[in-house]
């Protein structure tokens, strides 16, 4: 399949946010979007990259009425040596891969959708900022575009890319953040869509999220959904607790999102020689190990905060300080390394880096 490009004349591109420093997540998006549609006679086709702009879709678009949609996220940085670097991103497009056939969405070609993917990157290279801790953010989406008010599986799809300049998560440096254990709704059911990078998952949260941060909490503690004692995930990353000198965190069973930097901050403990446990934990077991001090400290991993040391816990109406509600030290080494990986200014054991120019 080629890639077409159909780009912007450079006097019609948008100017580059000013403040690198006051990127914030999200809020600024690239001059050229890339995309490609599904049909059941052509399969994927015409992938190319045209100017950013609305959609145009049916109302009556099934992704609209019935969710049939999956995302990534993923990023890309300027390194210490000038060059762009993406981190591990044949694994987000397989991991898309399988929330799409969660969704029942055809399966991506993924050589194809990576090459075409950095190309679309470089053609907007000039947006990857280069104040320290920005990068690029990239979030590929499929959303069912077939018109029909009856609940079925699309016959068409658009999946397309958008990309925007995002700031340092820790502006002012690394701050825990008070975690809300939730125990009246919960995220994802045992052969639910938990695994599955999509809309409805986030949805889901919102309420949740909303009633948290009434109560003055930046993220909510997910348990699982049959008896509300197993620990799950925290809002939008996975959550590692480390227990009499071991990373403990929830296996990949189904209801928990399979998180890159989740396997990448496991993969590096490994490599130190850090005792790692994939098992079920829960919160009662979390909360006696706070209590004999056993807790030392809890982070949680995803790919925009990369990793978020946990300084309190809350429970039943009980605060628990992780640590001594300080940023712990494997949180900071695990940071320091995971970045340090991705900018190109620590070695890369594990071949996690490509550069795309
Ligand atoms: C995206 C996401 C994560 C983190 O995944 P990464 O690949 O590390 O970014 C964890 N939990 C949920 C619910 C997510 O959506």
């Amino acid at each position: 399949m080629n890639l077409i490009k159909k780009l912007l004349e450079p006097h019609l591109r948008k100017p580059k946010p000013s403040d690198e420093n006051a990127l914030g997540f999200g809020r600024f998006f690239s001059d050229h979007i890339y995309k490609m549609n599904y049909t059941v006679e052509k399969g994927w086709h015409d992938s190319r990259v045209e100017p950013y702009g609305p959609l145009l879709l049916d109302p009556a678009a099934l992704v609209l009425h019935y969710g049939q949609e999956v995302f990534e996220g993923l990023k890309a940085y300027r390194g210490q040596d000038g060059g762009i670097y993406m981190f591990r991103p044949r694994t987000n497009i397989e991991r898309m891969n399988r929330s799409c056939a969660r969704l029942c969405i055809p399966q991506l070609p993924v050589d194809e959708v990576l090459e075409h993917m950095f190309e679309f990157v470089r053609v907007e290279m000039d947006w990857i900022p280069r104040a320290n801790g920005t990068s690029l953010y990239v979030r590929p989406t499929i959303i069912a575009t077939e018109a029909c008010l009856g609940v079925k599986v699309s016959h068409e799809y658009l999946f397309y890319i958008i990309v925007g300049p995002v700031g340092a998560y820790y502006p002012e440096g690394f701050n825990p953040v008070k975690i809300y254990v939730e125990e009246k709704y919960v995220r994802a059911a045992p052969g639910g869509l938990g695994e599955a990078k999509t809309s409805a998952n986030y949805a889901a949260g919102l309420l949740p999220a909303e009633e948290a941060h009434a109560k003055g909490f930046t993220q909510v503690l997910w348990l699982d959904a049959c008896d509300r004692k197993t620990i799950e995930e925290v809002s939008t990353s996975n959550i590692c607790f480390v227990i009499d000198g071991e990373v403990v965190t929830a296996p990949l069973g189904g209801t928990i999102l399979p998180g890159v930097t989740r396997d990448s901050a496991l993969t590096i403990c490994r490599h130190w020689g850090i005792p790692v446990s994939e098992r079920r934990l829960t919160i009662d077991e979390v909360i006696a190990a706070q209590k004999d001090g056993r807790l030392r400290e809890a982070f949680g991993t995803g790919t925009a905060a990369v990793i978020s040391p946990v300084g309190s816990i809350t429970y039943q109406g009980q605060d628990f300080a992780v640590g001594n509600g300080k940023t712990g030290e494997l949180s900071r080494k695990l940071y320091d390394e995971l970045t340090g990986i991705q900018l190109g200014t620590r070695p890369d054991p594990f071949g996690w880096v490509v550069k795309l120019a």
